[in-house]
C-alpha cells in the first residue's frame, strides 16, 4: 500500500457507474481504501461488494435491510458499520474519513449527499447529473466557498474537462473557446419512424446500441433528455452559456465531446464507450492510470458519422434548453418531472410520448421564475413538480 492512499466513499456503489468504479479501484488496491459504499435496496449485492472490499461504513435505504446487512456481515466476521437513511449518506459523504466521494446515486435522491460532500470540500466525482441540473448555481457556489475539486465523470463532460486549457476548465469562452460540442448517441430510436415511437416498450428504451447503463438514464437517452440534461450540466460545470453549448449526434459514441476554438482548431476526447474511462480519469487526477478499457481501434470502427439533432424526433432536448433559459428553479422542476414520467413509463403507467408530453405540460404549470436560494427551496420545487406530474399520469 502506498504511504497516504486516498479515501473513496462510493455512492450508489451497486449501481452501474458504482461497479465500474469499484472494478478500477479493485486494479489499484494499492493506492486507494474503501471508506463507504452505499445502496438502496441491492443488499446482496451490497453485501459483496463489503466482503470484497472491506468498507468502514456501508449505507443501505431502510433500518430493515440495515440489519440484515449487518448480521451477514457478521457471520462472516466483517466489522463494517451500517447504517440507513439520507443523514447517513450524507455523513459518508462529508466524513473526515475520506477524501474523495463518487457521487453515483441516479436522481434527486443524490442532491443532498453530492452537496454534503461538496460543503465538506472532499474531491467530489460527479456522476449525478440531476443533483447539477436542479441546484446549479447553489452547488458550483458551494464547491467554490469549500475549495472541493469538482471532477466530471459524465463521459462528454469529463472529455470537455479534459479537451480545456488547464488553467481555464471555468469560463473557458473568455479565453478562446467559441464552443462546446457536446456529442450524443441519438440512443435506440434514432432512426426509427418518429409515428411509431409511441408504441415502444421499456425494453426497447433501455436497450442502448452503445453503453450499458441504469434504467433511468437509458431511458433518458432515449428521449434525449439524458442530452438536455447534459446541456445544463456543461452549462455550470464549465460557466458556459447556452448558445455556446451545440450538441451533435455521433452514433459511433467514439468521440466523448470535442471544445472549438476560435483560431478554428477542435479538440476532441476518443475512446472506447466505456465509464471506467473518466473514472479512472478523475480518480488518479491530475495523473494517469489504468483503466481496465480495451485500446481504441479506430481502423477496426472505419467510419465516424455526425448529424444534427431532431427536435420533432426528440422535444425533450428543446425543453431542456428552454429550462435553463427560463433559469431559476426551471430546471429543478424539468428534472423532477421527467424522473416521474420515466418511471412511469419503466412501469407501464404511460406510453413512450407521454415522458416529453408530461414534461412539457409540468412546465407549463409550474414554471417559475423564483431563483434557488438553498437546498429547501429546491426540494420545493421539484416536490411540487413531481405532485403535478403524478396527478397528470393519473388523468
Ligand atoms: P443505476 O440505476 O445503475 O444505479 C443507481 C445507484 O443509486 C444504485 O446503487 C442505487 O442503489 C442507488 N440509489 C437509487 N435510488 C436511491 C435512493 N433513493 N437513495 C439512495 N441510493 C439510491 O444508475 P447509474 O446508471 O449507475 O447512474 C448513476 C448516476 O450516474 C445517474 O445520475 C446517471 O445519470 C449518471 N451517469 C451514468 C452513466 C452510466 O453509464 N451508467 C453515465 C453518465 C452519467
Ligand atoms: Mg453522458
Amino acid at each position: 500500500m502506498t504511504a497516504n492512499p486516498q479515501r473513496i466513499t462510493v455512492l450508489g456503489s451497486t449501481g452501474s457507474i458504482g461497479v465500474s468504479t469499484l472494478d478500477v479501484l479493485s486494479r489499484h488496491g494499492e493506492q486507494y481504501v474503501v471508506h463507504a459504499l452505499t445502496a438502496n435496496r441491492r443488499i446482496d449485492e451490497l453485501f459483496r461488494q463489503c466482503v470484497q472490499f472491506c468498507p468502514e461504513v456501508a449505507v443501505v435505504g431502510t433500518a430493515a435491510d440495515a440489519l440484515i446487512l449487518e448480521k451477514k456481515l457478521r457471520a462472516k466476521g466483517i466489522g463494517t458499520e451500517v447504517f440507513h437513511g439520507e443523514k447517513a449518506l450524507c455523513d459518508v459523504a462529508a466524513s473526515s474519513q475520506c477524501d474523495a466521494v463518487m457521487a453515483a446515486i441516479v436522481g434527486a435522491a443524490g442532491l443532498a449527499p453530492a452537496l454534503a460532500a461538496a460543503r465538506a470540500g472532499k474531491k467530489v466525482m460527479l456522476a449525478n447529473k440531476e443533483a447539477l441540473v436542479m441546484s446549479g448555481q447553489l452547488f458550483i457556489d458551494t464547491v467554490i466557498a469549500s475549495g472541493a475539486t469538482l471532477l466530471p465523470i459524465d463521459s462528454e463532460h469529463n472529455a470537455i474537462f479534459q479537451c480545456l486549457p488547464a488553467q481555464h476548465k471555468r469560463f473557458p469562452n473568455e479565453h478562446g473557446v467559441s464552443k462546446i460540442l457536446l456529442t450524443a448517441s441519438g440512443g435506440p430510436f434514432l432512426h426509427r419512424p418518429v409515428d411509431t415511437l409511441d408504441s415502444v416498450t421499456p425494453e426497447q428504451a433501455i436497450a442502448h446500441p452503445r453503453w450499458v447503463m441504469g434504467r433511468k438514464i437509458s431511458v433518458d437517452s432515449a428521449t434525449m433528455m439524458n442530452k438536455g440534461l447534459e446541456v445544463i450540466e456543461a452549462h455550470w460545470l464549465f460557466g458556459i452559456p447556452a448558445s455556446q453549448i451545440e450538441v451533435v449526434i455521433h452514433p459511433q459514441s467514439v468521440i466523448h465531446s470535442m471544445v472549438s476554438y476560435i483560431d478554428g482548431s477542435v479538440i476532441a476526447q476518443l475512446g472506447n464507450p466505456d465509464m471506467r474511462i473518466p473514472i479512472a480519469h478523475a480518480l488518479a487526477y491530475p495523473d494517469r492510470m489504468f483503466s481496465g478499457v480495451t485500446p481504441l481501434d479506430l481502423a477496426r470502427i472505419g467510419t465516424l458519422q455526425f448529424e444534427s439533432p431532431d427536435f420533432v424526433r426528440f422535444p425533450c432536448l428543446k425543453l431542456a434548453y428552454e429550462a435553463l433559459k427560463t433559469g431559476g428553479a426551471t430546471p429543478a422542476i424539468l428534472n423532477a418531472a421527467n424522473e416521474v414520467a420515466v418511471q412511469a413509463f419503466l412501469d407501464q403507467r404511460i406510453s413512450f410520448r407521454r415522458i416529453d408530453d408530461v414534461v412539457a405540460r409540468v412546465l407549463d404549470k409550474v414554471t417559475t421564475e423564483s431563483s434557488i436560494t438553498g437546498i429547501d427551496s429546491v426540494l420545493m420545487h421539484d416536490r411540487a413538480a413531481r405532485t403535478v406530474a403524478t396527478s397528470l399520469i393519473l388523468q
